[in-house]
């Protein structure tokens, strides 16, 4: 995770992704599409689209917004089909030659790709590729699919991509188009998600329901873990080539990473934030004056605990949300304001008053620990932090950006520990237990979980083929580029 003051101490989603099958303004909607995905990478954005005869593609550092709003650009990418992706980087460095959709020519013609997750071992089937002669252009795990596609021995694309697949380990979700389909694919586990909808006779394939809300596309259903979607002039075909294991859908989805108008896996993110805010007031209410969220991903488990605790809810803190990273880079001077040119406390409905602080994560501490101080100089006489994920204890491996486990916060301290270490007067964090029951209803069943909560519990769903060989996760290139 970067360490600059402009940053959210927070985990990062890496990648948000979208496809159009056989609409006339192909290109155009997958902009749309990935401007609503934007929450799920920000430092570069990348559009490929097929006109019947040729593959047209544009990639860029930086937003959406920044890049795919001017028609001239839309106009250089024709054609009915058209996939794109969000990048926030976890596995690859950022610089252009690793910004997707990732585009390949084959000897059945081109190929695109666009991919969200991690490969658990990248590392070791990069290594044994290269062995084999491959010769890498990206640090991406997408490369690595790429270039398993290349040396299969089956004939059609489906069957060379099931192939590369049954190569690999790891979290992800795909698209990738061919002259002639699209493809979509959700790892066996399905930890990270990917929703199928409909526009107009097309197919679209989302990593969220949010991007299909923008475009008016109607949301068809999630594609199932271990299931890969094969859309063509015939229509939609669904195979499950992996062998079956249970699902393990990211739980941190519903407490951060999704959008909360998203749909996810048949359950609304924003009702899910709620209820966990409300089996937080349960668990570890305090008696206190007023509920104040940390802006903005605090907000709905904080309506939650409000409503069950019977306090009132009032935005004690306000965010600016027009500070970008492209903001002037700061001056050891200027660096002590920190959070301040993100957050500003709302002194009038913090002074003299006890506090309960909601937020959804403690990563590393230290924007808490700015927030609190920041409270407290507003006056608040008490200052408790209540935290709607359990203390993340280990890093994610599964295409989440975050720390090394010695920076995370809950892995150094005890909840004491760590309450002193941000100022607070008390803290406390939602139980693995309480954070299912608010999704399901229902207690962790340990023998069959549903979802993967490794960063809470250590328990990691799919092997770490590469940290358990002896082996960095992250790829380290060799060459360095600006
Ligand atoms: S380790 Fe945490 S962030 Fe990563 S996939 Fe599992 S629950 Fe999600």
């Amino acid at each position: 995770m970067i360490d600059h003051p402009y940053y959210d101490d927070k985990m990062r989603e890496e990648c948000g992704v979208f496809g159009v099958s056989g609409h006339p303004d192909a290109a155009a909607l997958t902009a749309l599409g990935l401007h609503a995905l934007q929450h799920r990478g920000q430092e570069a954005a990348g559009i490929v689209a097929y006109d019947g005869e040729q593959f047209h593609s544009h990639r860029a550092m930086g937003l959406v917004g920044d890049n795919f709003s001017s028609e001239e650009i839309i106009q250089r990418l024709p054609g009915t089909s058209a996939i794109g992706h969000n990048r926030y980087s976890t596995a690859g460095d950022t610089v252009l030659r690793n910004v997707q959709p990732l585009f390949a020519e084959f000897s059945f013609g081109g190929l695109a790709i666009a991919h969200n997750g991690n490969l658990t071992n990248a590392r070791s089937v990069r290594r044994d590729l290269i062995q084999r002669g491959c010769l890498f252009q990206s640090t991406t795990d997408t490369e690595i699919i790429i270039q398993l596609v290349a040396i299969s021995l089956y004939s059609t694309v489906a069957d060379r991509v099931i192939d590369a697949l049954h190569q690999v380990q790891g979290a992800y979700s795909l698209v990738a188009m061919t002259r002639k389909k699209m493809i979509g694919v959700r790892d066996p586990y399905g930890v990270r998600p990917l929703v199928l909808g409909r526009l107009d006779g097309a197919y679209i394939l989302s990593s969220e329901t949010c991007a299909l809300d923008i475009i008016g596309a109607e949301f068809v259903r999630d594609v199932e873990p271990g299931e890969i979607i094969i859309i063509d002039e015939i229509g939609l075909h669904s195979v499950k080539p992996f062998s079956k294991v249970n699902r393990r859908f990211c739980i941190f989805e519903y407490i951060y990473f999704a959008r909360p108008d998203s749909i996810v896996e048949d359950r609304n993110v924003y009702d899910i934030r709620k209820r966990i805010g409300q089996e937080l007031a349960l668990e570890s209410h305090i008696d206190a004056d007023v509920i104040i969220p940390v802006p903005d991903s605090g907000v709905p488990a904080a309506l939650g605990y409000a409503a069950k605790s019977g306090l009132p809810f009032e935005l004690g803190i306000i965010r600016n949300h027009y500070v970008g990273r492209t903001f002037i880079e700061p001056t050891d001077n200027i660096r002590h304001l920190g959070v301040k040119l993100k957050h500003n406390a709302n002194r009038s409905n913090i002074a003299g008053k006890r506090v309960i602080l909601i937020d959804d994560s403690i990563v590393r501490g230290t924007t808490s620990l700015k927030i609190v101080a920041m409270v407290r100089a507003a006056g608040a006489t008490e200052v408790h932090m209540r935290i709607s994920s359990p203390p993340i204890t280990g890093s994610c491996f599964y295409g989440i950006d975050t720390p090394k486990k010695d920076h995370l916060l809950a892995a150094n301290y005890d909840v004491p520990g760590m309450a002193k270490r941000i100022g607070v007067d008390s803290l406390a964090f939602i139980s693995v237990d309480g954070l299912y029951k608010a999704i399901t209803a229902a207690k962790k069943d340990v023998d069959d979980p549903t979802f993967c909560d490794a960063c809470f519990t250590g328990h990691y769903p799919i092997p770490l083929l590469d940290r358990d060989g002896g082996r960095e996760q992250r790829q380290l290139p060799l060459l360095a580029e600006s």
